[in-house]
């Protein structure tokens, strides 16, 4: 065997031939290693390529795809920032209208209204920092978030107020019933007949002029005497010496600076310390201390100063 025929073999592995079935002619291919490798390096590399740029082109496909459903899901979200703001809008007008309704509350049990300034105090008072960081946000839907937002805060503040406003308006109608039922407004006798005024007269007893402190209720000896607003019975006198002036009588005290007398009393039916209410029984009418006739002497003291009973009588 000559060198060159081993040569041969060892570079030979692949032989390729073809047959022309029109022609007798026979083609043959002979394939070496360094061919194949190369064809397999090329082909190798351009699938590569191909396979980058399909990548390339798949992952535009996909960032196109995606910008459009971000487009479509920032519409929607700018559609529902819309919605929120009318909702917010109408929000606004119901809170209006409790504010109104607030202010005709404390007109009634008499507070202050409150300013709407002072209601509205939140407004303008906010820049739009929290929404211009996002750069990609158009102008008029950070000004709209900014509104929306703005609104949000405000809307909170008034309706705190609104909160602390009916807090107050409870406890001052309170105060006041408790004020209207501790307030002297009834004629503690029914059907009496009008005595001696409250003012200067002569004392029947001693022709003196003197100042009456109270007026006198003429009615039978034994007509009930009513208790004429909510109040303790601080004194409760039954015995009495005969020149005693007041006789048997009674004082209450409401608690609110108000202090009722009712003297020369026939029967005292209370005692120091009972709570009393408008209208209950507390005595008799009689004729005891210095009385010329059976009456009751009505008194009404207001902070330590005798006044007017008349102008407390709303029966
Ligand atoms: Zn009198």
């Amino acid at each position: 065997m000559d060198m060159d025929k081993v040569r041969d073999m060892q570079h030979t592995r692949l032989k390729m031939m073809s047959f022309s079935l029109g022609a007798s002619s026979v083609k043959q291919i002979i394939l070496d290693w360094k061919k194949i490798f190369l064809t397999f390096f090329f082909v190798s590399i351009i699938l590569v390529i191909l396979f980058i740029q399909l990548l390339r082109l798949l992952s535009y496909v996909y960032s196109d795809w995606k910008i459009v459903q971000l487009k479509k899901s920032n519409n929607q979200l700018a559609d529902q920032l819309v919605n929120y703001n009318n909702k917010m809008q109408q929000l606004c007008k119901i809170v209006s209208e409790l504010e109104q309704k607030d202010d005709d509350l404390r007109v009634f049990v008499d507070l202050p209204t409150v300013n709407m300034d002072i209601r509205r105090l939140g407004v303008g008072g906010q820049s739009n920092e929290t929404f211009t960081t996002y750069s990609s946000i158009s102008e008029e839907l950070v000004n709209l978030a900014t509104t929306v937002d703005q609104e949000i805060t405000n809307l909170t503040q008034r309706v705190d107020l609104l909160t602390t406003s009916r807090k107050a308006i409870k406890y001052k109608y309170n105060q006041n019933v408790t004020l209207l039922k501790s307030t002297p407004s009834i004629h503690p006798v029914k059907n009496a007949r009008m005595g001696d005024q409250f003012g200067y007269r002569t004392d029947p007893f001693t022709w003196e002029r003197k100042h009456h402190n109270g007026v006198d209720l003429v009615a039978p000896r034994g007509a009930d005497v009513l208790a004429t607003a909510e109040g303790t019975v601080l004194e409760a006198v039954s015995r009495y010496t005969p020149n005693q002036l007041r006789g048997k009588y009674i004082i209450i005290d409401h608690n609110n600076g108000f202090f009722t007398k009712y003297a020369h009393l026939s029967k005292v039916l209370v005692k120091p310390g009972q709570k009393v209410t408008r209208y209950t029984l507390i005595g008799k009418v009689g004729d005891t201390g210095r009385a010329t006739g059976p009456h009751l002497h009505y008194e009404v003291i207001q902070n330590d100063v005798n006044v007017n009973p008349k102008s407390f009588f709303l029966d």
